[in-house]
């Protein structure tokens, strides 16, 4: 296939009615309920036919690059890989599904292997769910089968914090601090179980002249005071996102973040959940997120989903060390019907193997350091650009939160993924809320297989689309 440049992709000159009109072209099937908040959803959406490497080929013809791993940085190797076509097609031809707890398959024992061995000696044990949100749910439930196991049944409160995204089933949703958790907050208004500290975001969060050392000193003060009006024997867990993803726009803990908070919970016998469900899997340029942000500190739980399994068939994971694993002795009181599905642990598996046989990682931090640097150049002039940021292929743009006019419509982020619609690519957008006070941004997170040439595009597209989203608020 002939590579793709500026010119298949580009449509023309955008003007700013264009931008606007783009969001409200896409057509709706009458049949299918449709996510919300998603602006673009709420308005329709084009239709994929076809996808290869990090390009989608929609119904109207044009071509989208796709910028962020379809948008929620799943499809981490692109798609139409003849590796995971052959595994997927190998296993579902042996045993599509088995029930796990009466019958046990090859692919989940293998993909545990797998993840444990390329894991420095972390985790002693792995189990594998369908989605983030079960893992998370998983995650919770292990934490407190710990403490029943350890004879502390009246450790019954999670820590987390502010503006971190954990899904969207009922103890995720109570976990995170999403638009959609504030949605649904009257129908736990009542619970004492889930606890809130501040975002661990320094440049949100942080106070005039302060650190990022002084800063996270700071956060692991606020954990702590929350822990000891808490009881300190009566918190099971804290959980944070080792990178936050979704919400906050690739926010990387600040200098010394992981280390105090690790201490505090350290002190008072508290077990860390790092959800790694987007940041994790290779996303930041290492395995594991903590391997390049943690600062020595690993988790003892560690929900896994996104990159896992790329895309190609839905599986999450959760790791425990061996800490956990002690305790938990044969197993966990908790079970799903499609949990350790052949197929999609085969299909990871693939996944897994490819990132290592094509040393992706290595590639991640290369071209996500190149696309981080063109941002940087492009953005980083304008007065209405906050901050552009990355670890890795997981980069963040931040706007000025008060630049922008807060009642117009669209607000800027949509616009935002519209112009990209236009100049050809895909871009995910964290469209700000204004009852809940989220900031304009988007976050970008490419196939870790991209080239310096798609590279070299990419910015060019996300750079360009910016600024025709803002000439459309003139
Ligand atoms: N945790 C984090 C950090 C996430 O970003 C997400 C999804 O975006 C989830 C959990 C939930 O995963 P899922 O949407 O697969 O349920």
């Amino acid at each position: 296939m002939a590579p793709i440049s500026l010119a298949d992709l580009a449509t023309g000159p955008v003007s700013p009615s264009d931008t606007v009109k783009a969001l409200k072209s896409y057509t709706k099937h009458p049949n299918l309920l449709h996510s919300l908040p998603f602006p673009i959803a709420k308005d329709g959406k084009p239709n994929a036919v076809h996808s290869k490497g990090i390009y989608w080929y929609l119904e109207d013809g044009s071509v989208l690059m796709d910028a962020g791993s379809s948008g929620v940085a799943v499809t981490c190797i692109g798609m139409g890989i003849p590796e995971v076509f052959d595994a997927i097609d190998k296993q579902m031809r042996k045993t599509a599904f088995v029930y796990h707890a009466y019958l046990s398959c090859p692919p989940a024992a293998e993909l545990a292997d797998y993840l444990l061995a390329k894991s420095d000696g972390a985790f002693q044990k792995a189990t594998f769910f369908c989605s983030g949100s079960e893992a998370i749910e998983a995650a919770l439930k292990l934490s407190f089968n710990y403490w029943r196991n350890k004879g502390q049944p009246q450790r019954r409160h999670f820590i987390s914090r502010e503006y971190s995204y954990h899904g969207n089933t009922f103890g995720a949703m109570q976990l995170g601090d999403s638009a959609r958790s504030h949605f649904y907050r009257p129908l736990w208004e009542e619970s004492s179980t889930f606890h809130k500290v501040s975002s661990g975001g320094y440049l949100r969060d942080k106070r005039e002249g302060e650190t990022e050392e002084e800063f996270s000193e700071r956060m692991s003060q606020e954990l702590e005071a929350k822990i000891l009006s808490l009881g300190p024997d009566t918190v099971m867990a804290f959980c944070a996102e080792t990178v936050n993803g979704g919400i906050m726009a690739a926010v990387a803990p600040p200098k010394g973040y992981f280390p105090a908070i690790s201490r505090v919970l350290k002190k008072y016998d508290i077990l860390l959940v790092m959800d790694e469900v987007l940041c994790g899997m290779g996303r930041v340029g290492t395995l594991h997120a903590w391997q390049t942000v943690g600062e020595g500190v690993r988790p003892d739980i560690q929900p896994i989903a996104k990159g896992l399994g790329g895309g190609y068939m839905p599986i999450s994971g959760v790791l425990v060390n061996h800490k956990v694993s002690e305790v938990l002795g044969e197993g966990m009181v908790h079970a799903h019907t499609y949990q350790e599905h052949p197929v999609a642990c085969a299909a990871a598996l693939a996944v897994q193997k490819y990132v290592f046989d094509h040393d992706l990682l290595a590639n991640n931090r290369l071209r996500g350091a190149q696309l981080l640097t063109l941002l940087k150049e492009g953005l980083d002039h304008l007065e209405y650009v906050r901050d552009v940021r990355g670890t890795g292929c997981l980069l963040g743009i931040e706007f000025e939160p008060f630049y922008f006019n807060p009642k117009a419509k669209p607000r800027f982020a949509p616009r935002l993924s519209a112009a990209g619609r236009i100049n050809g690519v895909l871009l995910t957008n964290l469209s700000g809320n204004q009852d809940f006070n989220y900031g304009e941004g988007c976050y970008l997170a490419p196939a870790f297989t991209l080239t310096e040439d798609e590279t070299n595009l990419m910015a060019e597209l996300v750079i360009k689309s910016i600024k025709d989203a803002h000439q459309s608020y003139i």
